[in-house]
Formats: structure tokens, C-alpha cells, sequence
């Protein structure tokens, strides 16, 4: 396994729709897979799309959190990754949520975005089974916003509000507490 260069904000690869992966018995499919979890976890991510390791095709893979689990406990449970390959999603609930939202190819920004609250999934394993799942929350957020990668969309073209984006530590202070209070 190898940690792989992360595409920036800025790389044309980043606004490309990727392509369906045709054969998924392909070795290199299992090994981009390995290489992109190995990728996101040493990069502290919750997610990543194959496009932003320059590959402009349909694999994403995510961390999946269990019920009463959260990024919080971190220490304490052990971290799950699916992947994800040639997903499709659909929202199940029309109803929308406003979070702040991070992307390892816009490092050190964050902006609100809009989200749907409830999703449903599906798509391929490494070994072809068909993954279909519901996911809500944090869970739905993550899969929204690997899946907008693989449609080349990047979540500051999807803010809540278009002054609502910068740098972590700004945000931090003066944006996260205003949004808490409302
Ligand atoms: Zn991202």
C-alpha cells in the first residue's frame, strides 16, 4: 500500500466526471482502493474520491460510523472504511441540514453547506457485491460529498451561504459560535 499525492483545489482532474469502472476484477481496482484508504486516514480524513488522487473514475471510500459512534470517541473504537465503487445516491427525505464541511483537496477551509439529511446508496464492493444502504446525519454528508466528486463538484460551489467559507481557524472563531447560537 502507498499513500498517494492529493489533487488541490485548482487541478482540472477536480472538475471532471469520472468514468464507470467497467471491470471491477481489475487488479488495480483493489490496489487504488487499499492506496485511497491508506491516503484518507494518514491525511486524518473521514473520505475520499478517486479523482482527487488523480484518478478520474467512479470509487469513493468513507469512513462508516456505528450508531452512538462518533468522530469524537476516535481513540476508542476501531475505524471502519467502505469503498465504494460506481455509487449512486438518492435522497429519501427532502428535508436538508446546514453544516460545516471540510475537503482534503481545499485543506485548512471549511464552509457550510447544505445537505440532505437521509440518503440511500448503493453500489459495488472490491469483490463486486452490491452495497445498498440508507445513512443519515454525518454519514449522508460524507457520501454527498464524495459522490459530488466524482460529478467533478466541489462543495464551495454547494455553501449555504456564499460568505460562509475561509480559513479553519477563522471560521473557528468568528462563524461556528454565531451558528451555534441560533
Ligand atoms: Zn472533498
Amino acid at each position: 500500500m502507498s499513500i498517494l499525492k492529493i489533487a488541490k483545489l485548482g487541478h482540472p482532474v477536480l472538475l471532471e466526471q469520472a468514468t464507470a469502472v467497467k471491470n471491477i476484477h481489475q487488479p488495480f481496482v483493489k490496489q487504488i482502493i487499499d492506496d485511497m484508504a491508506q491516503t484518507m486516514l494518514d491525511a486524518k480524513g473521514i473520505g475520499l474520491a478517486a479523482p482527487q488522487v488523480h484518478l478520474s473514475k467512479q470509487i469513493i471510500v468513507f469512513r462508516t460510523f456505528e450508531e452512538n459512534e462518533s468522530i469524537e470517541n476516535d481513540e476508542t473504537t476501531t475505524v471502519k472504511v467502505t469503498a465504494l465503487i460506481n455509487p449512486k445516491i438518492k435522497n429519501i427525505t427532502e428535508e436538508t441540514n446546514n453544516e460545516w464541511e471540510g475537503c482534503l483537496s481545499i485543506p485548512g477551509m471549511l464552509g457550510l453547506v447544505k445537505r440532505f439529511n437521509k440518503i440511500e446508496y448503493e453500489g459495488l464492493d472490491v469483490k463486486g457485491n452490491v452495497i445498498k444502504k440508507q445513512a443519515e446525519g454525518l454519514q449522508a454528508r460524507i457520501i454527498q460529498h464524495e459522490y459530488d466528486h466524482l460529478m467533478g463538484i466541489l462543495y464551495i460551489s454547494r455553501l449555504a451561504d456564499n460568505k460562509a467559507f475561509g480559513y479553519a481557524e477563522e471560521i473557528e472563531e468568528y462563524w461556528k459560535k454565531k451558528y451555534e447560537e441560533k
